[in-house]
């Protein structure tokens, strides 16, 4: 049972594992943003190695627990959020952290990425999207562009990519973001938010897979919604972040990479608040009768 330790100063350092192992991700991959900007965050939302869980699925990002320091499960293919969920209704004193690709999240376990989000367990979700399975060399995945060649797909995808954004929002998330490895200062904003958010944040996160898509964008040049004065909208509007979502999957397909906050709902309860308000779980974390040696179970 983790106990939120005293206030003092996080160095990043902290997240980098004693026996540092030498990354394997490929020169010029995605990933390495991912790492960067999450020791970047992490110590901002005052958070140490030991108040961290970080659950992770199978794939090239899978290997993001061996390189940050903290808890971590790296379980079988698509099946990280349903650990994480268990992790975070045991222990809410953690912060909890899933992470998988494309193939992962969004194809293997598709239909527990819709449930998380629709019960909106409180955790972060970030989805290594470079629209291809890389660990397994390069076959099409489901975010990969209509007409894209693969080993799996010789004469091109005949299939439509699916939207995450919206696939998220349409089934529940409450905090919806996309950013880029080739955007790092967001992506550390973003996922500061996202670790703040109390409730399910989706952060798709571009990362290029230069092995393996070598004709896919490399993600720039970006464009942040918020900053930008061609997009107007309401993030904490429902229908106007449908329509916004629409728009920024077309233009992803259209070449132009369009990121920031798509969707932020502060008012919706985690389902953690949910069980409580029903009387289902109790206020301490269950994690914690344990370790109580008094606890009379029933
Ligand atoms: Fe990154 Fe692609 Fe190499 Fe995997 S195969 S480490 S996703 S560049």
């Amino acid at each position: 049972f983790s106990a939120i330790g005293e206030e003092r100063e996080i160095d990043r350092e902290e997240f980098t594992p004693g026996l540092e192992p030498q990354p394997t991700w490929c020169p010029g991959c995605g990933d390495f943003g991912v790492l960067k900007a999450l020791k970047q965050a992490l110590p901002e939302v005052g958070r140490t190695p030991d108040e961290t869980m970080l659950v992770t699925g199978i794939g090239c990002s899978g290997k993001l627990n061996s390189y940050l320091d903290s808890y971590g499960f790296h379980t079988i293919h698509g099946r990280s959020l349903p650990v994480a969920r268990a992790a975070k209704l045991a222990n809410p004193g953690l912060e909890v952290i899933a992470a998988g690709g494309d193939g992962d999240g969004y194809g293997i376990g598709g239909n527990h990425f819709m449930h998380t989000a629709r019960e909106n367990h409180d955790m972060t979700y970030i989805v290594f999207n470079n629209e291809i399975f890389g660990l397994t060399k390069g076959q099409t995945s489901p975010t990969s562009p209509k007409g894209h060649k693969s080993k799996t797909q010789p004469h091109g995808s005949a299939k439509e990519p699916l939207r995450p954004l919206s696939l998220s929002l349409t089934s529940g998330a409450s905090y919806v973001a996309r950013t880029a490895a080739v955007n790092p200062n967001q992506a550390k904003e973003i996922l500061i938010e996202a670790m703040n958010h109390d409730g399910f944040a989706h952060v798709d996160f571009l990362t290029q897979c230069p092995t393996w898509n070598k004709d896919a964008r490399q993600y720039v040049p970006y464009i942040d919604v918020q900053d930008s004065d061609d997009y107007d909208f309401d993030p904490t509007d429902r229908r106007e972040a449908a329509e916004m979502m629409h728009e920024t999957e077309d233009a992803l397909h259209e070449g132009k990479v369009l990121t920031g906050r798509f969707y932020v709902d502060e008012e919706r309860p985690s389902y953690q608040q949910e069980k409580q308000n029903i009387g289902e779980m109790p206020e301490e974390p269950l994690a914690a009768r344990y370790f109580d040696e008094d606890y009379e179970w029933e």
